[in-house]
């Protein structure tokens, strides 16, 4: 039974020896320069310009962007394995890497050739950064509603509005920005358009941090839009085309979610795991007990369950297929929540020590509750799921 899929062959997966390869070397890079500076990211709650310029050195800024944009080319695939290699690092790092995408696949799928060319290129050069401004106080899953404006006057816009919860927005000097150009009209999500920000533009401020429960490194800021002159060539594709902009734009960027949430589900097993073949209780070492051998088990299960959604996710989005939508909210569910449930087991098993901060393991389960949230909440994953279900069952294709 493949339904909603048309044929068993959907189920396919593909990796080659190139992945393998990148995966090594993004490996070889955060085993020597990501992970012994986990303690600085977290008292310091910045990515340490070291691994910005170790980022920059590999190309790391430009692997999801085409080579003509002076990426590297490469698919949904490849960014998911940077993406979970980076995370089992220091999931931050995964989202300092991740806002790119979230800055750049509205406009390369979008934009014009102009835009590419000016806003994607330094990007995947790592030589500037971007940050997607969509969520404000009183809009989040519901898109359709948010109320910043953009007013057009000549051969301008001035926009005005304030964002909050907007990664990257620190660093970057561009930014993707949603705003109402018009009321909605006979459909809430009508009259929503995106423009090209640069950040030192007059009227743009960023506000206050989000002391959020984790990801420390990489905490989301207030953007504050204050009659910011925009010119009317940094509009991306139509008026009016700002929802499908920005909810196309999570289709794909929850890929790097699920990615983020493999990454931290290895790391918080693998931790578990030494661990028991360390300690010992009750003379003898704790991967003797039947019940740490079970919660291993489990642990590990759902690591690799979660892998093979996120890679299948992103196989079919590489492939152009329009099945990757639900596979993407299949696997960020998932996977999220999996790296929740194996982050409290790797806590358990490292029983008080496992609570400790100094130990590395409770900031796990910090960060996986954060990427059941951003693009798109799990609920709202549950609701593409069942959406693209009925429709599959109405007769119309996914
Ligand atoms: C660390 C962090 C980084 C972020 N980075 C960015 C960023 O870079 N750019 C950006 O634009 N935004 C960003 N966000 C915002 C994030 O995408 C939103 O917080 C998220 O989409 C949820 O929106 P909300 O907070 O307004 O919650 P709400 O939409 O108010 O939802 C509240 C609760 O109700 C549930 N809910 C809402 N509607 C329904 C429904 N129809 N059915 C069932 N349940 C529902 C939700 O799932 C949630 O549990 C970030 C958030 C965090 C925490």
């Amino acid at each position: 039974m493949v339904f909603p899929f048309q044929s068993i062959e959907d189920f396919k997966i593909e990796v080659n020896e190139e992945h393998e390869l990148f995966r090594k070397a993004v490996r070889e890079f955060v085993e020597n320069t990501v992970i012994p500076r986990w303690q600085q990211v977290e008292k310091e709650n910045r990515i340490p310009e070291e691994i910005n310029q170790g980022m920059k050195d590999l190309g790391l800024f430009g692997v999801g962007i085409p080579e003509k944009y002076g990426g590297q080319g490469g698919g949904q695939v490849l960014t998911a394995i940077l993406t979970e290699e980076l995370a089992r690092g220091i999931p931050s790092l995964a989202v300092y890497l991740g806002v790119n995408s979230l800055y750049a696949i509205p406009i390369l799928m979008f934009g014009n050739e102009d835009q590419k060319k000016k806003y994607v290129t330094p990007i995947a050069k790592g030589e500037k950064k971007g940050a997607h401004a969509n969520t404000e106080p009183g809009a989040g899953s519901d898109v359709a509603g948010i109320q910043s404006k953009a007013r057009k006057e000549n051969d301008h816009y001035i926009l005005n509005g304030r964002k909050i919860f907007i990664s990257g927005a620190e660093e970057a000097d561009y930014l993707v920005v949603s705003a109402r150009t018009s009321p909605p009209g006979e459909k809430r999500w009508q009259g929503i358009s995106v423009f090209i920000v640069e950040k030192d533009w007059p009227g743009v401020k960023v506000g206050q941090k989000f002391n959020v429960i984790g990801m420390r490194g990489e905490q989301p800021n207030e953007v504050i839009l204050e009659d910011v002159k925009v010119p009317a060539e940094n509009l991306v594709g139509q008026e009016g085309m700002g929802f499908k902009i920005v909810v196309t734009t999570y289709d794909h960027t929850r890929i790097g979610i699920a990615a983020q949430a493999v990454g931290i589900g290895q790391a918080a097993f693998e931790k578990a795991l030494n661990y028991a073949l360390q300690r010992e209780t009750f003379g003898q070492p704790l991967i003797n007990h039947q019940a740490i051998q079970f919660k291993l088990a489990d642990m590990y299960m759902k690591v690799e369950a979660s892998r093979l959604l996120t890679l299948w996710a992103a196989t079919l989005a590489d492939q152009g297929r329009s099945e990757f939508i639900i596979a993407s909210s299949l696997a960020k569910a998932f996977a999220t929540e999996a790296a929740e449930w194996i982050a409290r087991q790797s806590i358990q098993v490292h029983g008080g020590y496992g609570a400790d901060w100094e130990m590395g393991i409770e900031r796990y389960l910090r960060d996986a509750v954060i990427t059941t949230i951003y693009e798109g909440t799990n609920e709202i994953q549950r609701l593409t799921i069942v959406r693209t279900l009925l429709r599959q069952a109405m007769g119309m294709r996914v």
